[in-house]
């Protein structure tokens, strides 16, 4: 069921001529709060200024962002401020198969190991912690042998993770070029460590379904929040391994409250019924939204068509602290 059906075809013809390829890739756990219109803004102003295609994929393989509870609320969330895609919505729970063989093809590669690890002991607190703030793994498990691995499988079900290469190889030190954040370079080994890529309960992890997806659907450009520019050399590495392209990378401030504090979904922070009652019509949210962002000289109401004749890169990338948002 799609209702953007009429743009699929469209969309088609279109990626011949266009080749840009963008994605909303948003994990339903609560509504949208305004920091996370600011990215599918960019997002999408990015992609239709270059007249590409966008993709919408529901990130919904955690049990906290499973279809039926929030999906549908943020498909009409997108629909009312006129964030439109031209394909999907995809659901990763879909997918399955596709992460499946990804693990498998990591695994003909001698890369991937069970873990049994739980995870007090992976939050042990000398252990040091990776950009994203997740442990850096000191390798506990990495050379089990068969017998031992056998014997705690009876025990317990393990996750799996990823090796990367040591320090002194240079395949583990990645280095791209992001549009906001200049080069960017990351050692595997010593900001990361060997990484999941499926935990104990079966659910694949984000690094793996995410590069997964990204080429599937033939992306281009990952445009996101900048909590997740640490994860970009990992879905690099990952790209490497399975043969995929490379998308172009942009990541966009937070939004932060008057005191600092970053809005989060959990603390139901400005979210869109909020946002809705007190804008009245997403011409005023997105003009106030795109004038604090930098991208329009007033906060006067604009439509999204018309912010696309606003837009440039120049300035979002000016905005590398969190965009604190008004009193
Ligand atoms: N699903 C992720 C989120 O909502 C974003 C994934 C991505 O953009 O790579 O935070």
């Amino acid at each position: 069921m799609n209702s953007n059906a009429q743009h699929t075809n469209a969309g088609t013809a279109q990626a011949a001529a266009h080749p840009v390829v963008g994605r909303f890739a948003p994990s339903p756990s609560g509504r949208m709060h305004l920091g996370n219109v600011y990215s599918a803004l960019v997002a999408w102003l990015s992609v239709r200024s270059q007249n590409g295609r966008m993709v919408l994929r529901i990130e919904d393989l955690d049990e906290r962002c499973r279809r039926g509870k929030f999906d549908e609320q943020l498909i009409a969330d997108l629909r009312w401020l006129g964030l439109d895609w031209d394909e999907g919505p995809y659901y990763q729970s879909d997918r399955l198969d596709l992460y499946r063989d990804a693990v498998r093809a990591l695994a003909s590669q001698d890369l991937v190991y069970p873990c049994f690890c739980t995870r007090a002991e992976l939050h042990a607190a000398s252990a040091p912690h990776a950009s994203d703030g997740t442990p850096l793994y000191p390798g506990t498990c990495r050379n089990l042998d068969a017998d031992e691995v056998a014997r705690r499988r009876a025990l317990k079900a393990p996750a799996l993770r990823l090796k990367v290469p040591d320090e002194a190889d240079p395949a583990g030190i990645i280095t791209f070029n992001d549009r906001s954040y200049g080069t960017v370079s990351e050692c595997l080994a010593t900001d990361c460590g060997d990484f999941l890529i499926q935990r104990s309960d079966g659910v694949f992890a984000y690094q793996l379904v995410v590069t997964v997806d990204d080429e599937h659907m033939g992306v281009t450009e990952i445009v996101r929040g900048r909590d997740l520019l640490g994860s970009s050399a990992r879905q690099i590495y990952l790209q490497n391994l399975l043969g995929y392209n490379h998308p172009s990378y942009a990541h966009v401030p937070l939004l932060a409250a008057p005191d600092g504090r970053r809005l989060s979904k959990r603390d139901r922070d400005c979210d869109m019924g909020e946002l809705m009652a007190c804008f009245g019509t997403p011409e005023k949210l997105l003009g106030y939204l795109s004038h604090i962002a930098g991208i329009a000289p007033d906060s006067s109401p604009r439509s999204v068509d018309q912010l696309v004749d606003l837009f440039s890169w120049r300035a979002i990338s000016i905005h590398s602290a969190d965009i604190v948002i008004g009193k």
